[in-house]
């Protein structure tokens, strides 16, 4: 017979409970990534590019985040919207990898990722989320990250000014792993938040966005010769601006556990609600999320904040770039500072976390963006980790140095 171990006291004291434990330590990187979305993935990858030694952590068993296991399938534009490719790096490596084991819907002259192209269409398109997860697995670990799955970061560690490490329960039980740089790619601000830092919450529509198919359906992805035209997306709640939201429905922040089961129960309930009461061999419903499908639930206040007046505006310290998924030419750069805190200048975020507000906030979320800002955080935390690096005067042009060295376009011009 064998015993767990239980090296907790927990005491209930009336409102609230004390608990004493002691977390054993199991390892010790240069940077722990925390969240393997779209933008944790890049942030490994370009972490370990520049020699870090790197752990990604991830709650699901599965990479990609809201671009797989949301469903959100459609890798937004990387180009100028005049004919232009414009996103570099990380960024367009990914949308290559997210279409390279499976169809695409790229427009035919953006068809091998070119640098011009002519006419109106933009340079994006649906891939297939579970191949973009497996290669996800494939190209992270060639890159020489380490992966732990089905592992829910609980806090950073450290009471001072740096963290130290992160703290996580999984399968295992609770464990600490130390850490000189942690990335914050919950998509929730989660880590900056717990330790204190400012952050800021959104406010989402309900959304329920499942993969559906019918005889139709299907009969077009044949004669398309495109499996992805054999299914489309169903979304019994709204779009980014509120058209579809139940009346009287509340929107949602999204950062409780309370909001987070409501608005996924509320939305698969709308869904088989529409879907339940159909001839049952008329359709099926393909896949349904298995993560809760909110844009923006909270971001961090960092030592800069972007907003749409910075469009097209020059930063000196700009970590990469972004184009505007729905206005065309509309450009941005991206500082540094959107990436931290200064009261705590070891712990990075990227993707839909970063300091951003307004529209700037949408054209920063999106998956291009999120890997963007994701590549340019792997680099500053393994700069920091390893030769101590910080995003000041000094600091920054070694930074923008490592990201030309991994093919990141800094300005727009
Ligand atoms: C309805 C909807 C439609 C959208 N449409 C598009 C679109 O068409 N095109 C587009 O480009 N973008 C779109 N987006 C936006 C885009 O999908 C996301 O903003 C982007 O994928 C975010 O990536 P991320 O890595 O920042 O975060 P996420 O994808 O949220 O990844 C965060 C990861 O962290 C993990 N995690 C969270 N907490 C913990 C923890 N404590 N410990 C360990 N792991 C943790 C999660 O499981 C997840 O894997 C849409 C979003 C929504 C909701």
């Amino acid at each position: 017979m064998v015993r767990g171990r239980v090296p907790t006291v927990i005491r209930n004291e009336g409102d609230a409970v004390r608990e004493v434990i002691d977390t054993p330590i199991r390892g010790q990187y240069d940077t722990i990534v925390c969240g393997g979305g779209v933008a944790g993935a890049a942030a490994a990858a370009a972490a370990a590019r520049e020699g870090a030694r790197v752990l990604l952590i991830e709650k699901s068993v599965v990479l990609g985040g809201l671009a797989t296991n949301g469903l959100i399938s459609y890798y937004e534009p990387i180009c100028t919207g005049t004919g232009k490719k414009f996103m570099t790096g990380i960024v367009e490596e990914l949308f290559r990898l997210a279409i390279c084991y499976g169809p695409d819907t790229l427009p035919a002259e953006w068809k091998g990722l070119p640098e011009e192209a002519a006419g109106e269409a933009r340079c994006a398109s649906v891939f297939s989320p579970a191949l973009f997860a497996m290669a996800l697995d494939k190209w992270l670990l060639e890159a020489g990250v380490e992966i732990l799955l089905d592992t829910w970061v609980v806090q950073t560690l450290g009471e001072g000014r740096e963290v130290e490490g992160v703290v996580v329960e999984n399968k295992t039980g609770r464990s600490a792993y130390l850490a000189k740089t942690v990335i914050d790619t919950t998509g929730d601000a989660d880590l900056f938040f717990r330790k204190g830092l400012p952050s800021v919450t959104g406010i989402n529509y309900l959304s329920y966005v499942a993969y559906v198919t019918d005889q139709k359906q299907m009969q077009e992805g044949i004669d398309s010769e495109n499996p992805l035209k054999g299914k489309r997306w169903v979304n019994p709640g709204s779009n980014l601006w509120g058209k579809g939201h139940p009346e009287g429905y509340p929107t949602m922040s999204g950062v409780t556990a309370e909001e987070v089961t409501k608005f996924v129960l509320d939305g698969r309930a709308a869904l088989f609600e529409k879907v339940a009461g159909q001839d049952r061999f008329s359709r099926d419903v393909i896949a349904i999320p298995t993560m809760a499908q909110f844009r923006k639930t909270r971001r961090i206040q960092g030592r800069y904040t972007l907003s749409e007046e910075d469009c097209g505006k020059h930063f000196e310290d700009s970590i990469g770039v972004a184009t505007d998924f729905y206005y065309r030419d509309r450009l941005y750069e991206l500082p540094a500072g959107i990436l931290f805190h200064d009261d705590c200048p070891n712990l990075f975020t990227a993707g839909r976390t970063v300091s951003a507000d307004g529209w700037a906030w949408d054209v920063t979320r999106v998956i291009p963006v999120a890997v963007a800002t994701g590549q340019a955080a792997g680099v500053m935390a393994a700069l920091r980790a390893k030769e101590g690096i910080e995003a000041n005067e000094d600091g920054i042009r070694k930074i923008q140095e490592a990201l030309k060295g991994q093919g990141v376009r800094l300005h727009i011009k």
